[in-house]
């Protein structure tokens, strides 16, 4: 391939492991320190991610900058929550080093991204992130749940865990992460992703997901209440949506009356369900349970 002359250079093995050691950096398993070796994996990333020169792109876990330094000439501005302080400190440097023209283009916030609840300036309108595999689906949903102005977004994820995100009603893998996907977005698998691109290498293959943001199920009650329903179905997922229920709505014949008030079958499974039906169990469940 060509090499634009405005291209950024991108990180390989040997910059991957000369700014670990500068920075006295040990990737720790706790915080999914499993950084991207290889630009052409980054380059698939940005592709898949669908980006125009007005996104503001948030990406979480920003690392020692290998996807931050290519999503920087794609985009407006890329707003970056690192949890580590010494990788956020470092990455306006790295940056700064390499495309120094596009240094202005970033912010870096350093914070725990399941705990943020805003970020300042533009307001993202994608999130794309090659996320710590521990925390991925708690932090694709609160950040969906935090902030409205993202639009869409590309995640690479645990392999299993990207096809829980994207299961549809009716597969074993089908769950919670799917129905509260469902509920904010539309999410499909955007490609397999094998281990030899990061350092270190991980013990578990990893997954892309591209999903786009849709209208959320009309529902008189609040999403907390329609997730309330969903947890509870799923807690007990081998059992039938009658028994499975019984704690959440009070008994087992009040959750039998809430699941034909919505039109669904008492004795189906919560894994038979899309998040529909789950907004019409919610808006049924007795006012005086316990
Ligand atoms: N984006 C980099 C890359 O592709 O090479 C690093 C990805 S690495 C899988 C995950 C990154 O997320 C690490 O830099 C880690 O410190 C950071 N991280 C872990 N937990 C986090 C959290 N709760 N909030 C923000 N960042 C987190």
């Amino acid at each position: 391939m060509r090499v634009r002359e405005t291209e950024t250079p991108l990180l390989g093995p040997a910059d991957i492991r000369q700014l670990a050691a500068r920075l006295g950096i040990r990737p720790t398993k706790t915080l999914g320190q499993n950084f991207v070796i290889d630009a052409n994996t980054v380059r698939r990333i940005v592709r898949a991610a669908n980006l125009g020169p007005d996104d503001v792109v948030l990406e979480v876990g920003p690392g020692l900058g290998s996807l931050t330094l290519a999503l920087l000439p794609e985009v407006r501005r890329v707003v970056a929550i690192e949890i580590d302080g010494t990788l956020a400190a470092a990455l306006p440097g790295t940056v700064a080093d390499r495309t120094p023209e596009r240094a202005g283009k970033l912010d870096v916030i350093n914070a725990d991204a399941l705990q943020i609840d805003g970020v300042p300036g533009p307001q993202p309108t994608a999130l794309v992130a090659n996320l710590p595999y521990n925390v991925a689906v708690p932090v694709v949903l609160h950040l969906l749940a935090t902030l409205p102005s993202l639009r869409h977004g590309l995640v690479m994820v645990q392999a299993e865990v990207a096809d829980r995100l994207v299961a549809a009603p009716g597969s074993k893998i089908y769950g919670v992460p799917s129905v509260k996907m469902a509920w904010y977005a539309e999410a499909r698998r955007a490609g397999p992703v094998g281990r030899a691109v990061f350092w270190p290498m991980p013990n578990v293959d990893s997954g892309l997901v591209s999903f786009t943001r849709r209208e959320p199920p009309v529902a008189a009650v609040s999403r907390e209440a329609v997730f309330a329903a969903v947890n509870a179905a799923f807690a007990q997922r081998r059992k039938t949506l009658r028994a499975a229920l019984a704690g959440w709505a009070g008994s087992p014949v009040a959750a039998e009356q809430a699941l034909r008030a919505a039109g669904v079958d008492p004795t189906a499974r919560g894994e038979a369900l899309d998040v529909n039906a789950f907004a019409r169990i919610a808006e049924h469940r007795p006012v005086t349970h316990p």
